[in-house]
């Protein structure tokens, strides 16, 4: 269980297990994802801070007067790069409490080490959002791309975003040498090692900027006319999807549901036995431990199954939201760092 509550939540005063938002805070935490989603790096976050004198997350707290374990820093503003993306990927921001962070292989293994997402438990809504999902999810994704910068230090909005259309391989933006931004292309990344395996593609960014600005467009021009239309199409389409691998799962569910069941039975029929000595201490003490390591097993797969279901049953909301979107774009005009990451 978290011993600290995140930066930008602050303690119940009425039941400490619960968060409350702390709204100076939290406004830096939504700053710092929407830095992001424009397309820069946590060094570029940090610096911005640092910049605007804002005060580090142990220096809030002693300010605030709240206990940290860690000791007042010299520069109350020395934002560093790994403390922006310590928040960057913090999923309670969307609300969720996440158990399970970080574990040990076994009892001989001191390490600890993090949990996939899909072992970990969270439980949603337990306290007020400060990061909407899609926004979160969308971070994520680029976290786990790679900024390049050309020799002449500029890159591209479109940077990890454009795929070739051919082998699938990322391309890379370039820019030519004599300054001018109206030559900045995009090509395969894959051509550019070995011609022989890709055909190559090429793009220059102001055309690449044109036709996805013109899809946008389309796309929500077509959502706003058709709203109805599109919204019933689409959950159609999602509950196909959904139904099938909701069905696998509630399978899965009951059948360690049953198991859970049993095992409770078994235990007690060991027990009795043992109290009227048809099975010895040793014995008893044996299956009583690997039914117990396997009760918790199962437990923990049911609880992950759980929220299996719960996602599955949420992609309703996911296409509110895109409508949404759609309302809150219309008739964009340019494209910016910020409006790219939300509908891409
Ligand atoms: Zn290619």
């Amino acid at each position: 269980m978290t011993v600290n509550v995140p930066y930008g939540y602050v303690k119940d005063p009425e039941n400490p297990k619960h968060w409350l938002i702390d709204p100076e805070a939290a406004q830096v935490v939504r700053r710092i994802f929407q830095m992001c989603m424009e397309g820069r790096g946590p060094q570029q976050i940090a610096n911005q801070l640092k910049a605007d004198k804002v005060l580090t997350p142990t220096a809030y707290k002693k300010q605030q007067g709240r206990s940290t374990p860690h000791p007042n820093p010299e520069n109350h503003n020395g934002w560093c790069d790994s403390s922006v993306v310590n928040i960057l990927e913090r999923r309670e921001y969307t609300g969720c409490t996440v158990n399970f962070k970080t574990y040990t292989n076994s009892i001989w293994d001191k390490k600890q080490r993090e949990t996939p997402i899909e072992k970990q438990a969270v439980f949603l809504d337990t306290h007020e959002r400060i990061i909407e999902d899609d926004v979160f999810e969308k971070v994520q994704v680029i976290r786990q791309q790679r900024h390049r910068m050309t020799r002449t230090g500029r890159s591209s909005i479109f940077s990890g975003l454009v795929y070739c259309a051919d082998c699938g391989s990322k391309m890379q933006y370039g820019s030519s040498n004599n300054g001018n931004f109206a030559q900045d292309f995009f090509d395969c990344s894959l051509h550019k090692k070995h011609r022989e395996k890709c055909g190559g593609h090429f793009i220059r960014v102001k055309v690449l900027e044109q036709l996805v600005l013109k899809h946008m467009q389309m796309v929500m021009g077509y959502i706003l006319r058709h709203e109805d239309y599109f919204r019933t199409a689409m959950e159609q389409q999602m509950k196909l999807e959904s139904a099938e691998k909701l069905q696998i799962i509630r399978k899965q569910l009951s059948r360690d549901e049953k198991r859970i069941t049993e095992l409770k039975r078994l235990f007690i029929k060991i027990y009795e036995d043992n109290a009227s000595g048809r099975l010895s201490d040793e014995r008893f003490d044996m299956l009583s431990q690997s039914y117990e390591a396997e009760q918790k097993q199962l437990e923990a797969e049911v609880i992950a199954l759980r929220q299996d279901i719960e996602v599955q049953e949420r992609q309703n909301e996911n296409i509110e939201k895109f409508i949404q979107k759609a309302h809150k774009y219309v008739g964009i005009e340019t494209l910016d760092p910020y409006a790219l990451r939300e509908l891409v």
